[in-house]
């Protein structure tokens, strides 16, 4: 009786599906996927921040003082010979002002409208993850229908937005997801030339990172909100925010493996959406643009 039960375990065990795996990921896998659209490598990034959340460092990265600390608001620009790719959609104040839960919060209003300019210009729009200060632009606004049509949601996203958004500005009707592009892929999706997606589910169910190879060969991994600063990544630490909710393993596998990408590629900038401190340092070293096209 009792070896019966255990054979039935065993069989349990082989055919446990693949999403109880560690999550990984290899970056000349990445590499590859990167060069197998044809076209022109991308010239150049920007960024731009918008807002700020002052958040003492403690919750951004665990056992981190608890010294003030700028949570910086960004979208980044990926800028083609012939046209450019937002990565994330910037928000209005009523969203920028949930996240200051009572506390006024700086929002430059004149960003605020470079941000907009720049996603109704974009040829297409790309999202880190479903959380309101990335994908906000895309849905709470005026332009929503306009800019559904080029904005590329993956499913994963789009299922937390219909069923558990963030804050309720951001929740998705079915007929309104219906007019958006909505992608799934299981670990790699090539988007265009020089530009890869890489799925990471962690921070939220649809977070994704995204790969980007320049014509110079500089390369860069956008990691969204994996890390809020990248003492998470120097240090593989994870957060310390109660508020949200995020898988710790695959965060931590997520984490070892920038760590280690970290100390052996130096021509690969792994960026944070939310670390002041390093925006400012890569705008400087001429490594981001301070500004959108
Ligand atoms: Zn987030
Ligand atoms: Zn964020």
């Amino acid at each position: 009786m009792k070896k019966t039960f255990h054979l039935s375990m065993l069989v349990l065990l082989f055919v446990s599906p693949q999403k109880d795996q560690v999550w990984t990921a290899n970056i000349d896998q990445i590499r590859h996927a990167a060069r197998i659209i044809p076209g022109k490598a991308p010239l150049r990034i920007n960024v731009l921040k918008f807002a700020e959340s002052r958040r003492t460092k403690n919750f951004s990265v665990k056992g981190a003082p608890n010294e003030p600390s700028v949570q910086a608001r960004t979208v980044f620009q990926l800028v083609y010979a012939d046209g450019y790719v937002m990565v994330d959609s910037g928000m209005d104040q009523q969203v920028h002002n949930f996240f200051g839960r009572g506390v006024v919060e700086p929002y430059d209003a004149e960003s605020a409208k470079q941000v907009e300019r720049a996603v109704r210009g974009a040829r297409a729009i790309l999202v880190t993850h479903e959380h309101g200060d990335h994908v906000a632009g895309v849905i709470h606004t005026p332009f929503a229908s306009e800019l559904a049509s080029k904005t590329i949601l993956t499913r994963d996203q789009v299922q937390t937005l219909l069923t558990n958004p963030q804050m309720p500005e951001i929740k998705l009707t079915p007929e309104a997801a219906g007019r958006y592009n909505v992608v799934d892929y299981e670990k790699y999706l090539p988007f265009g030339p020089g530009v890869v997606l890489i799925k990471a589910p962690g921070h939220t169910p649809g977070s994704q990172m995204i790969y980007v190879v320049l014509a110079s060969g500089k390369e860069y991994l956008l990691i969204g909100d994996t890390a809020w600063h990248m003492d998470g990544v120097r240090n593989v630490k994870g957060k310390d925010a109660p508020w949200i909710q995020e898988d710790e393993n695959a965060l931590m596998a997520q984490l070892n493996w920038l760590n280690g990408l970290y100390k052996t590629e130096k021509n690969l900038f792994i960026i944070a959406s939310h670390d002041d401190e390093q925006r400012t340092d890569l705008i400087k070293r001429g490594i981001l643009g301070n500004k959108l096209e």
